[in-house]
């Protein structure tokens, strides 16, 4: 594994800013990955050994990228959109995952952690740093339930929505009445039609 400032400055980079969810992200990353034996998860030997499960949208999740190589384009990355600063590691070779939580406690102790610095800013980004893993995290062992269909490589299921006929991959649509639906048939559509051209 590379060292976390190399980690940490390209993350950085791909982010835009250096925040507070920079240094977690990449602290999560870096112990996740210890954590199921994969040493360094964008190397040939690892490449595609790792899963990752984020569970939010936010800063951290862009530094867990950046660290594992892990990406939503590759099935390598899951989002479950829970607001939760947690993600899993999971080894597929092993079946070996971590569920790896953001601790509520941490935000006080990066007090303890930078007593000098002034501006909260710079207590987070130090803080942060030195805090040992125990402080910053809790870890669970997981047991990740990984269907055949969500794994990377080609499609392996595929449906035809009964309403519109949209093709439906990976295992994705909804039953309903013995008939397949696309999830916005199935009405769980996030929009409104306007106009069709
Ligand atoms: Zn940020
Ligand atoms: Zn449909």
């Amino acid at each position: 594994m590379r060292s976390f400032d190399i980690l940490l400055a390209e993350s950085v980079e791909r982010h835009g800013h250096l925040c507070a969810g920079q240094i977690i992200g990449v602290r999560m990353a870096m112990l996740g990955c210890t954590l199921v034996g994969i040493d360094d998860p964008r190397s040939e030997k690892y490449r595609k050994k790792l899963i990752v499960y984020v569970e939010i949208d936010r800063c951290a999740t862009d530094a867990i990228e950046s660290v594992t190589g892990c990406r939503l384009g590759r099935r390598s990355l899951k989002f479950k959109d829970f607001g939760i600063n947690a993600a899993t590691f999971m080894n597929i070779e092993t079946n070996m995952a971590v569920r790896i939580i953001s601790t509520e406690r941490s935000r006080d102790l990066v007090r303890k952690y930078a007593p000098d610095e002034q501006s909260h800013y710079e207590q987070q980004m130090k803080g942060y740093q030195l805090m040992p893993d125990s402080e910053l995290f809790d870890v669970q062992k997981v047991k990740v339930i990984l269907p055949s269909h969500d794994m990377p490589g080609p499609p392996r299921k595929h449906a035809e929505c009964h309403v519109c006929g949209q093709m439906v991959r990976d295992g994705k649509e909804m039953v309903v009445n013995g008939h397949s639906l696309c999830r916005i048939c199935g009405g769980e559509g996030y929009f409104k039609v306007i106009e069709t051209d």
